[in-house]
């Protein structure tokens, strides 16, 4: 494939610098996509790999169970793409599952990085990045007045739950179907992404008194909210809610969904918590919460915030932030919270979104043809911004029972076309699909007619 990128002028320079380094490392400019052959390298990995890790990987999703297939494995990546250990070539709208806005190995991060790395790994002292990322995500998302940062997006919305707790005094927490908040216990019911394709319905391992406090309601569902607080008046310490649900395909807030729950939170002494996991500094370097112009009262953060190295965060209101340990009761604590190394790598990321707001219009509007794309085959696709789905039904996709309608047979067979195009996106239904910098419009079109051939 030729790249003629088009998109900014880092963007420009970059995947020129990946080009060439694929060109070096030999691989055929004709070998786009997967081959077909027997036994290779990945194949070997993968039988190897499942001796000693459940399913052969860290992490369920990246299996490829769901649509009958084997994982490859991934040697490196640039740009858009993924290069695999059989010198295949992907063109990745995966990014990760969420962090790679900027695209894989962009040179200014990798520098970054690497300048810190030569500084020491770890220190588990206080760092002057830290403070510098704090501040700079306070400047991007004003209601985080306070924050913790932490390794993983499970961490912390297992963390904002416990100060929401800690701040109300109260035990109940209202949770969405659908909405993914990580593996912690209390909020593996009814949690979307790998659980959906996955068939566990709700993680075995989990004692039933651990998710007895966590209420149902429905996405885009007010009644049900308002049904759980009649209910349980007083014991409510909050709602947690996806502000775009991103973990059953893609699934937008109606409109005057986010509002009604900041009014009924505050109208009941509850907590509004945004998992801003995906949504935070993809939608905007304001997230969600700048989108749609609704404040929480806790946000969490994840993914983007780490610039591909294990980093998130949680916080929001100073009062309530200010009952974390060592300030107040609320115990949380971490060996490698704030590492230096993932702290530089968010630091950058972050730093480059807002020296270049323009890609967020550039990001959008690709995802708008590949929107086009999917409209015009008569399925259903949702977007918001760069995150978009296309479900395999054709009735509207606006909770988590209709996101089960559709047809994940049909899915499977949609992603393995794709794949056989040198196309990779998530290997599920239920998972969006990323737009990161790094794809160009030429890039936008080819994947437009791998749409319109697969579907
Ligand atoms: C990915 C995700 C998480 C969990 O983050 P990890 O880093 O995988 O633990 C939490 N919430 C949302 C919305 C996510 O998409």
């Amino acid at each position: 494939m030729k790249n003629k990128p088009d998109s900014l002028f880092f963007n420009r320079q970059f995947c020129a610098e990946a080009q060439n380094g694929w060109d070096r490392s030999g691989l055929s400019v004709e070998r786009f996509g997967m081959e077909v052959e027997m036994n290779t390298k990945s194949d070997q990995l993968y039988e190897r790999a499942c001796k000693r890790m459940p399913g052969g990987v860290n992490s369920p999703v990246r299996s490829f169970r769901s649509v009958g297939k084997t994982p490859f494995f991934v040697d490196k990546a640039a740009g858009a793409f993924l290069i695999d250990v059989d010198h295949n070539r992907y063109l990745d709208y995966v990014c990760s599952w969420g962090p790679g806005i900027l695209g894989h190995a962009h040179p200014a991060i990798i520098e970054a990085v690497r300048r810190a790395c030569e500084k020491g790994l770890t220190f588990g002292a206080p760092t002057e990045k830290e403070v510098e990322l704090a501040e700079l995500v306070n400047e991007c998302v004003p209601s985080m007045e306070m924050m913790r940062l932490v390794s993983s997006g499970t961490e912390a919305c297992m963390s904002a739950i416990r100060a929401a707790r800690g701040f109300t005094g109260r035990d109940k927490i209202i949770k969405f179907e659908g909405c993914y908040h990580g593996h912690s216990d209390g909020l593996l019911v009814k949690a979307g992404s790998g659980l959906m394709t996955e068939a566990i319905p709700d993680s075995a391992g989990v004692p039933a008194g651990y998710a007895e406090n966590t209420l149902l309601a429905g996405y885009n569902d007010p009644d049900s909210v308002s049904r759980l607080f009649d209910a349980y008046r007083d014991q409510i310490a909050c709602v947690i809610v996806e502000p775009v649900a991103a973990n059953m395909g893609v699934v937008p807030p109606a409109e005057g969904f986010l509002p009604f729950l900041r009014e009924i939170t505050e109208k009941n002494g509850a907590l509004l918590i945004f998992d801003e996991v995906i949504t935070g500094f993809r939608l905007s370097p304001g997230g969600a919460q700048e989108y749609y112009g609704v404040r929480p009262d806790l946000s969490t953060f994840g993914k983007i915030i780490g610039g591909g190295m294990p980093l998130a965060a949680y916080g929001g209101r100073k009062d309530v932030m200010s009952r974390i340990a060592p300030l107040g009761p609320v115990y949380q604590a971490g060996t490698l919270s704030g590492n230096p190394v993932a702290v530089t790598a968010g630091l950058e990321t972050l730093r480059q979104l807002i020296a270049h707001p323009e890609i967020y219009e550039e990001i959008d509007r690709r995802a708008g043809k590949l929107e086009e794309a999917f409209r015009e085959t008569g399925f259903t696709v949702n977007r918001v911004g760069s995150l978009l789905s296309c479900f395999f039904t054709k009735e509207p996709v606006t909770d988590y029972r209709s996101a089960l309608r559709s047809d994940t047979k049909a899915f499977a067979a949609y992603f393995a076309a794709m794949l056989e195009r040198g196309i990779y996106v998530a290997p599920s239904q239920f998972e969006a699909l990323f737009v990161s910098a790094a794809h160009t419009d030429e890039m936008i079109e080819r994947t437009c007619r791998a749409i319109r051939e697969a579907v």
